[in-house]
């Protein structure tokens, strides 16, 4: 991470495949950011898209060289490490987060920054009417219960990337050289005034949602499992209470057996409970597996991304 300088804003900007957005985003961007009359840096981190978008970042880097800088990923490493890699280098002392593609305006951007003025070290944005279908909207409601529930993150809505923090918020996730993990409710748990503020939201300016539905399963399964042993600990206890209630069947299993001579009784429950249980297990070996394998992934230590170029004048 470079040291901190005279920059007051580094904007972050994940990029993966967003070529019908790009054009429309630097329209938009800059002039808001101009307006601000602060001295601003915007990263784009390029995600191994494969379509014209690193042209199309060069093109840009070439027209506004004193405030644009490009990362360049070899492959596609997913949102998150996007981020990351862009932290690592930021040089602001208020660290903003923006999607391509335009579904946070950059116009809200004066909101947040008006929050870190006032105090706040954190400022999560919440989007007003929500431009999303259906599913996806139900979906996230039950994955924010869902959390609350499990973690002590509290957020509105964990899925608006528009984000402002502090420094040591940006330097505290860098240097937990967190791997896969949400960022938001990473920075969530290093900030000591956090707030959150409503902004607008629009459709997706052009193409698809990166995400499929799987990925946001293993997103939100991600989010839960690093931040919370909870899981693992309800486990524990439904484990127990099933084979309490198992132990008290075969009482009664032995007792029919014994005594009235029924043999033949219960088998068929005795197959159902078994299958049961067998299921249970299973899926406790699942969850086992997945601390295990974030446990490995932390151990191997392996380079989290790989950069292949970055464009960048000195400061
Ligand atoms: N993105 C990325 N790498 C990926 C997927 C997405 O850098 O593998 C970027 C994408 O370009 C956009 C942001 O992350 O700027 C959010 O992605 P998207 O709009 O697909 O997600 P959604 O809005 O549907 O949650
Ligand atoms: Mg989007």
């Amino acid at each position: 991470m470079s040291s901190p300088s005279s920059l007051q804003l580094s904007v972050v900007i994940p990029v993966f495949n967003e070529e019908l957005n790009l054009p429309t985003l630097f329209t938009r961007l800059y002039p808001v950011l101009d307006a601000l009359g602060q001295r601003y840096e915007v990263i784009f981190t390029n995600d191994g898209s494969q379509d014209r978008s690193i042209e199309l970042l060069r093109e840009q880097y070439a027209k506004r060289p004193d405030v644009t800088r490009v990362i360049d990923f070899n492959a596609n490493y997913g949102q998150h490490m996007a981020i990351m890699a862009a932290f690592e280098r930021v040089r602001g002392e208020v660290i903003l987060t923006l999607d391509a593609d335009l579904q946070n305006p950059p116009e809200e951007i004066p909101k947040l920054l008006e929050k870190i003025a006032a105090g706040s070290d954190y400022v999560g944005g919440y989007r007003l009417e929500r431009q999303d279908s259906f599913f996806r909207t139900y979906a996230s409601r039950l994955v924010n219960y869902v959390r609350e529930h499990t973690t002590s993150i509290k957020m509105t809505d964990q899925g608006c990337m528009l984000r402002a923090y502090r420094r040591p918020i940006i330097e505290a996730i860098v240097r937990s050289g967190a791997i896969n993990t949400f960022i938001p409710a990473l920075a969530y748990s290093f900030a000591s005034n956090p707030t959150e503020v409503g902004v607008k939201h629009e459709e997706r300016h052009a193409g698809v949602s990166n995400y499929s539905f799987y990925q946001l399963i293993r997103l939100n399964f991600d989010l839960i499992t690093g931040f919370s042993l909870a899981p693992l600990q309800y486990f524990t206890m439904f484990a127990m209470l099933c084979s309490a209630g198992s132990f008290l069947l075969v009482l009664v299993l032995a007792y029919y057996r014994l005594f009235l001579g029924d043999d033949t009784k219960g088998v068929f429950t005795l197959f159902g409970i078994l299958f049961f249980l067998v299921s249970v297990t299973m899926v406790g070996i699942g969850l086992i597996g997945e601390y295990v394998g974030r446990t490995y992934q932390v151990v191997r230590a392996r380079q989290r991304y790989f950069v292949k170029e970055i464009l960048e004048t000195k400061p």
